[in-house]
């Protein structure tokens, strides 16, 4: 089946394509020039619908599967945040380096070295026939050390339940397993099995 991410986010297409490889996956901006989603949802599900119907009306084939991830990290001591804001924690623009130490300096600003944190992911499956959202959830700790540089965004200081070691260092067969992501895709695909 071939599917269209509505991504560019270089980090989500590669797990995606990993985690999804009996799928042809591409991301929409080699189809369409990228253009600019305005994310004013107020949860990850409206997100990644917002994304996914998006790309699918751009795309004008009615023969399109779209498929669109709105994730994030939402720290305890935080109240949450910075949830479905993550990509914009630092500003519009912020780079996920950014982003990253802001969280570290918000963490260190309660006077903690780290605070459990857990990552959403809201899957959409949009297309002319049907529209789904599914969704997966990985927990752990928030820590104010950057700890290697595998994964992307706030990985480098995620460290997940059970294990000593951030997403930064730990393999990404880990991650495909224990991820936000994995879990809602094994959902998504299991959807997907039955169109
Ligand atoms: P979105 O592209 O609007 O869904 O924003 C996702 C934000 O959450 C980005 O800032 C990512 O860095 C962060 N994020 C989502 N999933 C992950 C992950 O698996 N690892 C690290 N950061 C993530």
């Amino acid at each position: 089946m071939k599917l269209v991410l509505a991504t560019s986010n270089k980090g989500k297409v590669r797990e995606i394509k990993a985690l999804c490889n009996e799928h042809e996956v591409i991301p929409y901006s080699e189809l369409i020039d990228e253009f600019e989603i305005i994310e004013d949802g107020e949860t990850f599900k409206e997100n990644a619908l917002i994304k996914a119907r998006a790309v699918f009306e751009a795309l004008n084939d009615d023969s399109v599967i779209v498929v669109a991830d709105d994730s994030g990290i939402s720290v305890d001591v935080l109240e949450g945040e910075p949830g479905i804001y993550s990509a914009r924690y630092a500003g519009v623009d912020a780079s996920d380096k950014d982003n990253l130490y802001k969280l570290i300096d918000s963490i260190k600003e309660k006077g903690l070295k780290s605070s459990p944190a857990y990552y959403t992911a809201a899957i959409a499956i949009v297309s002319n026939d049907f529209e789904y959202c599914v969704h997966g959830w990985m927990y752990g700790n928030a820590h104010t050390v950057v700890s290697g540089n595998g994964g992307f965004g706030y990985d480098p200081i995620f460290i997940p339940l059970g294990y000593d070691l951030t997403l930064g260092v730990l393999d990404d067969e880990i991650k495909k397993k224990l991820s936000h992501r994995s879990k809602a895709l094994s959902l998504a695909k299991i959807i997907l099995e039955t169109l």
